[in-house]
């Protein structure tokens, strides 16, 4: 299933991304599960933003609260930065990935490439990346104007 962002959402996470070029810039992706409508920049909380991220938690229960109240749209998922690598999940992705649905879209080196938390066969750490990449499929992404 391809995940409809647009042009303009998706520069303007690269360019959100670009404001922190040495610590993780993340926030949340808004719409529904197969299509992204807008998006929200959010603080980076972790004490290590320079290789992980955590969403500011009180931006995201507001959020999560407006939108169930009907008052916003929807958390379709988030976005994060990774400054000094490419744009697929980290182990630290992995293990902090709720098998939830959630669309992650990751941003590094000005490209964006999105990927679905899903509930995966626990695999053996065989050390080439397979326990995961498990964690994660990855969706294309349908650009639109
Ligand atoms: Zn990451």
């Amino acid at each position: 299933m391809a995940v409809r962002i647009s042009r303009a959402v998706l520069e303007a996470i690269i360019s959100d991304a670009s404001t922190t070029p040495t610590v993780e810039r993340c926030g949340l992706l808004l719409g529904s599960a197969d299509h992204v409508t807008a998006w929200l920049s959010v603080a980076n909380v972790h004490p290590e933003p320079d290789q992980h991220f955590e969403l500011d938690p009180a931006t995201l229960i507001a959020v999560e609260r407006a939108a169930r109240q009907g008052h916003g749209p929807g958390v379709a998922g988030h976005y994060h930065s990774h400054p000094k690598g490419s744009a697929v999940p980290s182990l630290a992705d992995a293990e902090a990935a709720a098998p939830d649905g959630r669309l992650w879209l990751m941003t590094a080196q000005g490209e964006c490439r999105l990927w679905r938390s899903v509930a995966a066969m626990p695999l053996a750490n065989d050390g080439t990346g397979a326990l995961w990449l498990s964690r994660f499929v990855e969706e294309e992404i349908d650009v639109t104007d």
